[in-house]
């Protein structure tokens, strides 16, 4: 694999071997020196176009504890600002050399298009509302985590399905590791044609407690030009995951961030059925990984170390 754009450049023996990958660095992340000297002398460049939290700051520790060079640009503060295109920005930083150019962009394809303007490994880390691979990676590492395997497990995406790159990444990534995935939102917000994709469309919550997993999606109002709701409160009313939705047997999922009152209350976010603070740890070592796989893994184009055990043991 040269670059992850999708979760379709990966099929299940490939998630799996990353996963695998991302579960030996979980041990590394429980030393406390939490480094590994694997892509050392390596330039990793974070180029974020859109806002971010978790997935910035967590590719920031990944490549920090797999040894890398790291630049990090956000284009609220760089040149973009001025005027400067995508293709001159990565012409200007393809001149440092980079092993790997990790992309957020607010328009969807970015990802694709830059993979074809550099030599670098290029990683999508949210592109518009196309896809988000490596938070599908992480919600199926911490799902793996939690019962082991998702073969015949039920699980429920609810909310703005429309606007998510999240959903479309989970809906290949739960499916293609034999997960049974049904989306669940206002008939407004989930686009035509989804169940070409392999899942269910329900338009209430009536069916929800046949879920396993209840995956909660945030209302993407920077994305919506127009009302696809008639009020919050009547969202809410409808589609809210709250204590009383979820059953006992269920796991809480959400990428965060969240609007605490709208898709999800307060009592849900904190109830120890919600796996969202699982899903934030398993970003670093998931990232980790897979800046791994592209670089020094079996498939990259230059591998200059040895195994991953090398690198986990160094
Ligand atoms: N953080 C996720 C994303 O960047 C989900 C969200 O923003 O709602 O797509």
């Amino acid at each position: 694999m040269k670059h992850l754009l999708s979760i379709d450049d990966l099929d299940r023996a490939g998630i799996e071997r990353v996963l695998d990958r991302a579960a030996s660095f979980a041990e590394v992340a429980g030393r406390e020196i939490k480094k590994v000297p694997a892509l050392r002398g390596r330039t990793v460049v974070n180029l974020f176009y859109e806002a971010s939290t978790r997935t910035s700051s967590s590719f920031e520790l990944a490549a920090k504890r797999l040894s890398a060079d790291l630049v990090s640009i956000r284009a609220a503060s760089s040149s973009v600002t001025k005027g400067e295109s995508l293709k001159d920005t990565i012409a200007t930083l393809t001149a440092y050399d980079p092993a790997a150019i990790v992309i957020r962009s607010p328009h969807a394809g970015a990802a694709q298009l830059v993979a074809g303007w550099t030599d670098a490994a290029v990683v999508n880390a949210g592109d518009g509302k196309h896809e988000h691979p490596t938070q599908a990676l992480l919600d199926v590492f911490t799902l793996r985590q939690k019962l082991g395997s998702l073969d015949g497990v039920k699980i429920w995406i609810v909310g703005d399905v429309l606007h998510s790159r999240v959903a479309r990444s989970d809906i290949l990534a739960f499916t293609r590791m034999g997960a049974h995935v049904t989306l669940s939102g206002p008939p407004t917000l989930i686009p035509r044609g989804i169940e070409a994709l392999g899942c269910d469309v329900e338009p209430t919550l009536d069916r929800l407690p046949e879920a396993d997993v209840v995956y909660v999606l945030r209302m993407q109002h920077e994305r919506m030009k127009e009302a696809y709701v008639p009020s919050l409160r009547e969202y809410a009313m409808r589609y809210q995951i709250d204590t009383n939705r979820l059953q006992p047997h269920q796991v809480l999922m959400h990428p965060g961030p969240v609007n605490r009152g709208v898709e999800l209350s307060g009592d849900a976010i904190d109830s120890p059925q919600a796996l969202i603070g699982q899903q934030v740890e398993a970003g670093v070592v998931v990232r980790m990984a897979v800046l791994y796989e592209l670089l020094a893994g079996a498939g990259a184009a230059k591998s200059p170390i040895g195994s991953v055990e090398t690198a986990v043991a160094a």
